[in-house]
């Protein structure tokens, strides 16, 4: 592997195509807000998912002013914040607490996939890397955040 094709370069490269992949989720679910955070591409298909589950649920219950502010990787796993407060245990309504669910799973999911490529990763802890604490890696890429 050259110097090239480093951690640092890889992660970058599926930031951008992760930004990417969230410009055409945009397009498509208007609760989406245009600020949202970027996620690496690693986890586009899950994200997909986990929108496309939340419009079945919205078209069935509608929940009034619903909207997600936040997607983006952090500490390693996926973090979706949304409005409207109160969030389960507090939100008694049928669609609040089918999303917890599907973001609970989609986040549980994250934590079990490559961020890079996709494939089953687990969770670790960087020391090599200077911004970032924690990713989930597949094995191969994983390899790539230990500095010779
Ligand atoms: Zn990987």
């Amino acid at each position: 592997m050259s110097e090239a094709a480093g951690y640092d370069d890889l992660y970058s490269r599926a930031r951008r195509e992760g930004a990417r992949a969230r410009d055409a989720l945009l397009a498509r679910h208007a609760w989406l807000q245009s600020d949202v955070h970027a996620w690496p591409v690693g986890w586009a298909a899950l994200v997909e998912r986990l929108c496309g589950d939340i419009a079945k649920v919205l078209v069935e219950t509608p929940l009034p002013g619903f909207r997600v502010d936040v997607i983006r990787e952090k500490f390693g796993g996926l973090n979706v914040q949304w409005l409207p407060w109160p969030r389960p245990p507090d939100d008694q309504s049928v669609a609040g607490r089918r999303i917890a669910e599907l973001v609970a799973a989609a986040v549980t999911q994250s934590l079990a996939t490559c961020e890079i490529c996709g494939r089953p990763g687990t969770e670790r802890w960087l020391e090599g890397l200077p911004d970032r604490e924690a990713a989930t890696l597949c094995d191969e890429h994983a390899a790539l955040t230990e500095r010779a």
